[in-house]
């Protein structure tokens, strides 16, 4: 869909940050993000909303976001949780029209920067916020291997 920024994204037409890139999925930084590292996961075919979307394609956009939200935990971001949201539909709030899953990094007592960050939208340092994610995916990957060993 040319007129969807986020197919541009995903084409590379448009720039982003990128955190995380498969065959199917992208995840990349909000450019307004609530708190530092808030991510979105697309998948890269365009689906407008849920309705559109295939269930196990929608099952590995939240496996990826559910695997962000353990990586930020375990990333120098030190995130305590995470908001996974995902707004379905222009009811819902969504204001772009292809499907994303927002991952919010959120700390312990950070309400009030949380409230703050939800209304100035500032970016952060992007690059050392992106590289600071994929370091905590490489370290989820480590343990995983670990365990499984
Ligand atoms: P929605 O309200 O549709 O769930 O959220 C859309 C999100 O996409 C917003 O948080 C907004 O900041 C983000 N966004 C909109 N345009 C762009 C863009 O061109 N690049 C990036 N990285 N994020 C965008
Ligand atoms: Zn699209």
């Amino acid at each position: 869909m040319s007129g969807c920024i986020f197919c541009r994204i995903v084409a590379g037409s448009a720039p982003s940050t990128r955190v995380y890139e498969d065959d199917t999925l992208l995840a990349f930084l909000d450019i307004r993000p609530i708190t530092r590292g808030h991510t979105l996961v697309v998948p890269k075919q365009h689906a407008t909303d849920l309705d559109e979307l295939d269930h196990a394609l929608g099952a590995r956009v939240f496996t990826l976001g559910h695997r962000i939200a353990k990586a930020v935990r375990r990333s120098d971001l030190n995130a305590d949780g995470a908001n996974l949201v995902l707004n379905d539909g222009r009811a819902a709030f969504q204001t772009v029209g292809h499907v994303h899953l927002h991952v919010v990094p959120r700390k312990h007592g950070d309400r009030w920067g949380f409230a703050t960050g939800f209304v100035l939208r500032r970016p952060h340092d992007t690059e050392s916020t992106a590289a600071a994610i994929r370091a905590g995916l490489d370290r989820l990957e480590t343990e995983e291997r670990e365990t499984r060993a």
